[in-house]
């Protein structure tokens, strides 16, 4: 550990940029294409958590996407990509250092509500009835619940949200939906949308100050190639975690 947990990775170590496989990792590669990068290994195959790239001033930190906010927040990764999911719940529990996200336009879905096929959430809500709901976005489900007025209980779980409703531990889920076949197979429908999503990039604040120069062309050309990607990214702007 160093003295310092602040501390970015210093000029000898390649830049480093966090990301978690799936999704994220497999949408990122055509914008390290962009900026010139090939990545020989993939995640799965590999198993390597360091990953190299064909330049060797960069590498990849393959996390668990909820992690990678820490990662870069703390300096182990100079950048990272994340969605804004991911983000908003993690700014509201780690104030300071994360900022000034660039939207990347991918891995693209949206939070909603969903419940049970034979469940009338509307009836339920008009009728001012006490919902009991399982995710693991809680401030986003806290915040949307309280908007509406709607009385919630808050179940968080880390993830296969889709099995609470169906064994009687939740009413309705707050999850991230893209084709919606994963609410269909567990018979559940998509009630409400609360936003859209996608991935942003995010960039520790010492490693902006210390390696500008190595960085800014990633910024640059990520930046670029994402706005060539059709439509506005999900989420909106991230609510600043500064004073
Ligand atoms: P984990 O299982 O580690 O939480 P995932 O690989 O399932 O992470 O998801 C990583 C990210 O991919 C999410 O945080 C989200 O931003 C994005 N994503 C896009 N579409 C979906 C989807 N349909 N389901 C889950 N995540 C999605
Ligand atoms: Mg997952």
């Amino acid at each position: 550990m160093n003295a310092d947990p602040y501390r970015p990775t210093d000029a000898a170590t390649p830049l480093t940029l966090a990301l978690s496989k799936g999704r994220i990792f497999d949408e990122t590669l055509p914008l390290l294409a962009a900026a010139g990068v090939g990545v020989p290994e993939k995640p799965n195959a590999s198993r390597k958590l360091i990953l190299p790239t064909d330049n060797p001033a960069l590498r990849l930190l393959i996390v668990r996407a909820s992690d990678v906010p820490t990662y870069v927040q703390y300096g182990a990764a100079d950048f990272g990509i994340a969605g804004h999911d991911v983000l908003y719940e993690h700014v509201a529990e780690h104030p300071g250092g994360l900022y000034q996200p660039i939207d990347l336009n991918i891995a693209r879905c949206r939070l909603c509500v969903a419940t049970p096929k034979g469940f009338d959430y509307q009836a339920a809500v008009r009728q001012g009835s006490r919902l009991r709901i399982a995710t693991k976005y809680v401030r986003s489900a806290r915040e949307h619940f309280a908007g509406k007025g709607v009385h919630v209980d808050i179940i968080k779980l880390y993830g296969s949200m889709e099995l609470a409703p169906l064994v009687g531990l939740a009413d309705a889920i707050v999850d991230l939906v893209s084709s919606g076949n994963t609410l269909r197979a567990n018979r559940l429908v998509e009630v409400e949308e609360i936003r859209p999503v996608s991935a942003r990039l995010i960039v520790n604040q010492a490693a902006l100050k210390m390696r500008g120069a190595a960085l800014q062309p990633y910024l640059d050309a990520f930046a670029r190639a994402s706005a060539d990607m059709d439509g506005n990214g999900g989420g909106g702007p991230l609510i600043s975690d500064r004073p």
